[in-house]
């Protein structure tokens, strides 16, 4: 696949990359191929300005301890429920897992679904296998599995975006999920030329920055009206 002509995006629609730990390069890589901009975020003033951050995998616990070492679980909250669109892949997908199935030490807790660590890992550490994205179209999506974790069950706001064919269980696995502007991932898209989960994000960024613009846009009349209004009073 091309990834020059996968750009639609402009470089003022910026993205940050979670980068305390895990696969950072290949998801700036992705992002800036689709022709956004991507910022490294280490630190709270990093979040500033933002209109989507991705956190990546790598392994989920140190990346909790990071997260609360570098003080970044609150304020990465905060924006995420103030509508920021936030995708987690692998262990990105874990720290936004509101329920663990063996413990109950969630780490942002954002997405309403029940996590299961290392899911697939006593059957086979990692993997690739085509699987049915809906919403990404038609073609099959190659989902590159590492020590991933699947989703045992989702509750009403989260919507099931595309499960796997266990064979060994004959049962499907839920591995890719959204809530509203959050979306999470159990395989690794960043570590395919395949970016369509990348440009779903972004559209969602997209969309959220816009919104957001209209809004100010909207305040900047209410608050010259408000001066024309004081003006004529006094
Ligand atoms: N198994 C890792 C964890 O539990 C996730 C692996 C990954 O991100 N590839 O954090």
């Amino acid at each position: 696949m091309n990834k020059i002509i996968n750009a639609s995006f402009s470089n003022d629609l910026l993205i940050g990359v979670l980068a305390l730990q895990g696969g950072v390069m290949e998801h700036k890589e992705a992002i800036l191929s689709l022709g956004a901009s991507a910022r490294e975020v280490k630190r709270e003033s990093d979040l500033e300005g933002l209109s989507g951050l991705i956190i990546p995998g790598g392994e989920s616990t140190t990346i909790g301890k990071l997260l609360s070492i570098y003080s970044l679980s609150d304020p990465i909250k905060a924006k995420a429920n103030a509508g920021m669109p936030v995708f987690g892949t692998c262990a990105g997908l874990i720290t936004l897992a509101k329920n663990f199935k063996d413990n109950d030490d969630s780490i942002l807790g954002l997405m309403d679904f029940v996590v299961l660590r290392n899911a697939f890992g006593r059957q086979v550490d990692s993997f690739e296998a085509d699987i049915k994205v809906p919403v990404l179209g038609d073609d099959p999506y190659r989902a590159v599995f590492i020590r991933a974790p699947w989703i045992e069950s989702v509750g009403d706001g989260t919507r099931v975006l595309a499960t796997y064919k266990d064979d060994s269980y004959d049962c499907d696995r839920i591995v890719m999920v959204e809530q509203g502007s959050l979306l999470a991932c159990a395989f690794h898209p960043e570590l395919t030329d395949d970016f369509r989960i990348h440009r779903y994000f972004l559209d969602k960024a997209r969309a959220w920055k816009e919104s957001l613009s209209k809004k100010g846009e909207g305040q900047d009349e209410w608050s010259l009206e408000m001066v024309d209004d004081q003006a004529q009073e006094g």
